[in-house]
């Protein structure tokens, strides 16, 4: 059994097709002196914008190959044959591709006639200072934002009663479209207890192993579980290493102690052994719309050990409020939720909102609100070009 848990995160750091995106966006992690693969020089004027929705990953990028300038759009693959797997070859939407970016070399693929590749990988692979662990892919494409005060700045930083209502507005739209995702969910398995259990493992996994959190409650549902915590957590340490890993590889680096997986799978091994039925029935006799009821609820998920009250408190933001909308026990989701621990999307979108040197009480002692700073990241900044030109929060605000 040992070696299930000192072999479980051993896989070597994967590259994926985000990683590409993230290096080709990235003018300070993408390669300097690239060429196509016919070996023309390439020089980026600017990278495109992240597009966020169907069709290529960047639109109206600007390139220059050898000496001819190029406007277009830019898509990103691991492959080149990934462009035929992928469906692009009679979909219209590629046209205006100027420029194909790979990371591996070798397969033709059928782009259109105009469209160049670059393969990041024949610059990058061979060089010791390179590590795709070390790009944090939560941060794109938001961090390239510049750290001069953008336009909501503008708008908002001496409106502070305006952006806590705006806050409240944009937490409670991602938390009631979490419910409305789990409503369907419960109509496509028709088994609540394991689609609570799901969420809450991915929970478990923070941002960098959520996926795979995800996977491992698939793997063991909770009725297969065993009842013994002991044993419960050999059942999922195994489990990790010889199934999951190979599906959805373990993040390794750059995530904290207090993260590290196999910290979280002892909480979750604690919270879950043949416990859940009555978990789920103590959380709802919580009224998680009153302040004393989320409290009583956050502390019955620190009842399971290693845990800590702010990671309690995003799982009962994240999960068992959403939770409880779903299955109608809230009217709304509440104007107050245990506050959790700022991280950096969320402190990042409040520095742009608010300027640099705001006073952070204005919205870390209550969950809704760092909810809603989540949501304005996912919703506007994501998918702005990185002069924010255009940003529809800025527009619907009343701003320029
Ligand atoms: S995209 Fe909008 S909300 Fe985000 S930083 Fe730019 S102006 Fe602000």
């Amino acid at each position: 059994m040992n070696s299930c848990k000192q072999h479980v995160f051993a896989a070597p750091p994967p590259v994926s097709e985000r990683h590409v995106q993230a290096l080709w966006y990235d003018g300070t992690l993408r390669p300097g002196d690239l060429r196509t693969v016919d070996g023309v020089p390439l020089r980026v004027v600017d990278p495109g914008v992240w597009n966020l929705e169907a069709g290529p990953d960047f639109r109206n990028a600007v390139v220059e190959i050898g000496t001819q300038r190029r406007r277009g759009d830019v898509e990103i693959h691991l492959r080149a044959g990934d462009w035929l797997q992928h469906g692009h070859v009679r979909d219209p939407a590629y046209d205006r591709v100027v420029l194909h970016v790979t990371w591996f070399n070798g397969g033709s693929a059928p782009v259109p006639p105009s469209c160049a590749t670059v393969c990041l990988g024949d610059f990058l692979r061979t060089r010791t200072d390179f590590s795709p662990d070390e790009i944090d892919l939560a941060a794109y494409p938001y961090a390239c934002l510049p750290a001069t005060p953008r336009p909501c700045e503008g708008v908002f930083a001496r409106a502070p009663d305006f952006l806590v209502e705006v806050l409240r507005a944009a937490g409670r739209r991602r938390l009631e479209g979490k419910a409305r995702r789990l409503v369907a969910r419960f109509m496509r398995t028709g088994d609540r207890a394991q689609v609570f259990y799901e969420e809450m493992m991915a929970a478990f996994g923070y941002k960098r192993n959520a996926d795979s959190f995800r996977a491992l409650a698939a793997c063991i549902p909770w009725r297969e579980l065993p009842t013994d915590r002991a044993a419960a957590y050999e059942a999922l340490s195994c489990a990790a290493e010889l199934e999951v890993a190979r599906l959805v590889p373990w993040q390794r680096t750059n995530v904290r102690p207090a993260n590290a997986p196999l910290r979280r799978l002892v909480a979750a091994a604690a919270l879950f052994a043949g416990a859940l039925p009555e978990l789920l029935v103590r959380l709802s006799a919580c009224d998680l719309a009153s302040r004393e009821g989320q409290l009583a609820a956050r502390a019955i998920l620190c009842e399971a050990g290693p845990l800590g009250a702010r990671r309690a408190a995003a799982m009962l933001a994240n999960v068992v409020t959403p939770f409880a909308r779903a299955e109608n026990r809230l009217e709304t989701i509440p104007g107050w939720l245990c506050p959790e621990e700022v991280c950096a999307p969320m402190r990042l979108t409040a520095y742009r909102l608010l300027g640099r040197d705001h006073n952070p009480a204005l919205y870390a002692g209550n969950g809704l609100l760092l909810q809603g700073l989540l949501q304005i990241h996912r919703e506007f900044c994501l998918g702005v070009h990185p002069d924010c030109g255009g940003c529809a929060l800025v527009q619907a605000a009343g701003g320029s």
